[in-house]
């Protein structure tokens, strides 16, 4: 009987892990063990191949050492791909601790379990297969801001602004260190803000889309000119497995669609399709709830990704574009919220 090889996806409950599991249990051969703690943003409801045989979940937290080393000596995991984050820049405002919990301590021992499996007892030799790897999912965040001009590539200076993608740049580095000082095979990849399908209430599109269709004000944080570069969550999915299965190990890869856009035009391009797509009953436009609220504190202006590296390297190219992306996601936030 074949041996049967497990990945472990940590965070496989939230937005983009599901999204990856869901695209990719099946797809994959390896059976997907999902470790996930269920915070408030994590939801089983997420996951649409639970039924699966080559998957299974389990409760609990990255950082609790015990079951980590349990679940290590049982599944003898080849790969792990960590998902799992406090992932609010918000609430990493209000409340700092749960993201060096999560962020930067559970990583780590996320890192000293695959150490001690494949580098301590490395039983990957004496299998068929050697192919043991671990991928960090982290943020364009940890580059800090940009002006009008410029992209954030491989080697642009970390520069973290809030207590989010300070923990996120912690982790990243530890992550490398892994690498430089012991060896682990491991794989970063710095992704721009994902969109789409099962993301958490809080997050902006979501946020844009429910309170239209609910008819209440569409908060805009300060003067609406802040820029992201937007990517849908399949194909950052599609970026990470590709990274987890050819990438140079030790090495970051940042993944991000050519999409910049203003926070701005994100509400008005939603309001338009949602004009189409669900009019409202009074005849008026959607753009009319929009409203500017006070700015979040230490608010990066812009963000935008240079993804030469993964697209020359690899041969990833984003599929969609915001314009086709966004389509598709409002569609599926339609069934949701109108249900
Ligand atoms: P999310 O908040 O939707 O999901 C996070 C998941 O992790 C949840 O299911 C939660 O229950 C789980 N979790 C939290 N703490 C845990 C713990 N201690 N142990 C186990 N599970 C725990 O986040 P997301 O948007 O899916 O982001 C996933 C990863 O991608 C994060 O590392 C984030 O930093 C990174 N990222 C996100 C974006 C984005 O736009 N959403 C962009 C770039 C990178």
């Amino acid at each position: 009987k074949e041996e049967t090889n497990y990945t472990l996806v940590t965070g496989g409950a939230g937005f983009i892990g599901s999204n990856y599991i869901n695209y990719f249990c099946g797809k994959d051969s390896d059976h997907i063990v999902n470790l996930d703690k269920l915070t408030y943003a994590g939801n089983l409801d997420n996951i649409e191949v639970s039924e699966r045989e080559n998957y299974t979940f389990i409760q609990g937290d990255i950082g609790d050492k015990e079951l980590l080393k349990e679940l290590f000596e049982k599944y003898r995991f080849r790969r792990v791909v960590n998902f799992a984050a406090e992932s609010h820049v918000d609430n990493s405002i209000l409340n700092p601790a749960a993201f060096v919990e999560t962020n930067i301590a559970g990583t780590f021992n996320l890192l000293q379990n695959a150490y001690s499996l494949w580098m301590e007892k490395p039983f990957h030799l004496k299998n068929e297969f050697n192919d043991v790897r671990f991928l960090h999912v982290s943020t364009d965040e940890v580059y800090g801001t940009l002006g009008k001009e410029g992209l954030f590539t491989e080697e642009t200076p970390y520069a973290p602004n809030s207590p989010y993608s300070a923990s996120k740049a912690s982790s990243d580095f530890l992550v490398r260190s892994y690498f430089h000082t012991y060896g682990l095979p491991v794989l970063t990849t710095n992704c721009s803000n994902n969109y789409g399908p099962h993301q958490h209430d809080e997050k902006l599109i979501p946020t844009i889309i429910r309170t239209a269709l609910n008819e209440d004000p569409i908060p805009i944080y300060g003067d609406g000119k802040n820029v992201r570069d937007w990517l849908y969550v399949t194909d950052h999915c599609k970026g990470i497995h590709l990274v987890l299965n050819e990438g140079r190990f030790g090495e970051t890869y940042n993944i991000g669609g050519r999409n910049e856009r203003e926070n701005i035009y994100i509400a008005q391009k939603i309001c338009e399709l949602l004009d189409k797509m669900s009019p409202r009953n009074n005849g008026k436009s959607y753009s009319d709830l929009i409203t500017f609220v006070v700015d979040r504190p230490g608010h990066d202006q812009r963000y935008a990704i240079d993804a030469s590296k993964i697209e020359n390297e690899l041969g990833w190219k984003a599929d969609e574009n915001f314009e086709s992306g966004i389509v598709k996601t409002i569609k599926w936030y339609l069934q949701k919220y109108q249900k």
